[in-house]
């Protein structure tokens, strides 16, 4: 096969991977290239859901109004940095525009096809490849602080059963912590999703890559693409830092950082990082068995087989690299108002990183509009991890002119 035979991923966080994994499958030759270290962008210390739970996206009608409140309060998990910054102040308007329930349920539908998919993918993968990822199927606790919030979450759950057939059981306050004595008690109750499941990120992309390279994909890092050399409407090879590659197709799986390479995709990505934060450390003594979410306080725990992990917050900053104590500290303070053992020494690893925010809670799965051969996969907001297997698949599809196993249609970049 010669070198314009072959596609290459730009991007080794756990889309560009899935992309590789199932081209390769469908027997492309594949290059996978990263300005940095292969799954050491946001794919590497997230909350390891794997959680079709999530099927709303943030543009529930009210948000608006409640996320501003909770800016308001002190420690607020959400923060916007005020800066001069019109993409995200169009950002932040497109999105205010969508939360209504139209457009939120229109969105979920979208997600629900991707992560209802992508659970299947992974069950399959993990058993059939052998994939040592610390996978678990113990469910998503979603704890509330107050009784009021716990029966608000009626209406939540209600809504998501009739439109996706996905339930949750309610625990009171007493049955929690029957349910879950690392919790302390007094709290609102909560409520299980029981088909949720969970993983460790970083064993996981270390396992893709062991997959990838036993299959012969090219991983090459720390070349930071730039754009693409380009006839007509059909790109050759790319723009880098580093040695020429060329190729016949390419995949753009850059997450957060897709919109650096918007004049070379010929349109406007509006991907926002939305940062986010976490602390891995060992498990202690009295740790959770079942993931959870604390819904007041926006933080997450996972308790993973080898480390124990606090997650969570998001922050509008731009693309600040600073490890802010503040933020960290919050994740600690805010764990300490639920469990009795909320942390443990040693930290393993303090982490950030930017998930890929787009306005309607939808990635963007589509060809470039200027070139034939260059396809954008990014935008998976706070689900990549959830999303990855049937946005790899899809991918994979739309590139061989397969029927594609779910709808493109709501990915489009027609909704720009
Ligand atoms: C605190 C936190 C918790 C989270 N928890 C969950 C969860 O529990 N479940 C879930 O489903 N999701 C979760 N997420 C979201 C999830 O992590 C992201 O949606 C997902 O990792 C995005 O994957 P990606 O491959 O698009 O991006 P990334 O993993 O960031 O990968 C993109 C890669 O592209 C490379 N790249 C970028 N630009 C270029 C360029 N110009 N040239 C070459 N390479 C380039 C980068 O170096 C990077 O390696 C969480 C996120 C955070 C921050």
């Amino acid at each position: 096969m010669s070198d314009n035979d072959r596609t290459v991923v730009i991007g080794g966080g756990i889309i560009g991977a899935m992309c590789a994994w199932f081209l390769s499958k469908s027997g492309h030759s594949v290059t996978l290239v990263d300005e940095g270290r292969f799954g050491a962008g946001c794919s590497h210390g997230n909350c390891g859901y794997v959680s079709p739970s999530h099927v709303l996206p943030l543009t529930a009608p009210g948000a608006l109004g409640s996320t501003l409140r909770m800016m308001l309060r002190r420690n607020s998990p959400f923060t916007i940095k005020p800066r001069f910054s019109p993409s995200l102040w169009k950002w932040l308007w497109k999105f205010a525009r969508r939360c209504n329930e139209r457009d939120m349920l229109s969105a979920a539908q979208a997600r629900y096809s991707l992560l209802s998919s992508s659970m299947e993918l992974y069950l399959n993968l993990i058993e059939s490849e052998n994939i040592g990822c610390e996978w678990e199927k113990r469910g998503l606790l979603f704890v509330f602080l107050s009784e009021q919030e716990f029966e608000e979450f009626e209406h939540t759950e209600k809504l998501v059963r009739n439109h996706f057939g996905l339930e949750a059981k309610p625990y009171d306050s007493q049955a929690l912590t029957d349910l879950e004595p690392a919790l302390k008690s007094g709290l609102g109750g909560a409520w299980h999703y029981e088909g949720d499941c969970h993983l460790r990120p970083d064993k996981m992309m270390s396992e893709l890559r062991r997959l990838l390279e036993t299959r012969g994909v090219s991983i090459i890092e720390n070349i930071k693409v730039k754009g693409f050399l380009r006839g007509s409407r059909r790109a050759f090879a790319l723009d880098s830092s580093g040695e020429s590659i060329t190729g016949n197709t390419f995949v753009v799986a850059t997450g957060a950082l897709t919109p650096f390479l918007n004049s070379a995709l010929g349109c406007k990505i509006p991907i926002q990082p939305g940062k986010g934060y976490s602390i891995t450390m060992a498990r202690p003594e009295r740790c959770p068995r079942i993931p959870m979410l604390f819904e007041h306080h926006r933080v997450g725990i996972t308790p993973m087989q080898s480390a124990y992990r606090i997650g969570s917050t998001m922050e509008f900053a731009g693309y600040d690299k600073s490890l802010n104590r503040k933020r960290l500290d919050l994740l600690r303070r805010s764990a300490e108002v639920y469990l009795h053992e909320p942390y443990c020494e040693p930290v393993e690893e303090e982490w950030f990183g930017w998930r890929p925010m787009t306005w309607d809670g939808k990635p963007f799965i589509d060809r470039s509009p200027i070139m034939d051969n260059v396809w954008i996969a990014a935008g998976h907001n706070m689900l990549g991890l959830s999303m990855a297997p049937a946005t790899g698949k899809l991918v994979a599809e739309l590139i061989g002119g397969e029927a594609p196993h779910i709808d493109p249609k709501p990915f489009s970049l027609a909704r720009l």
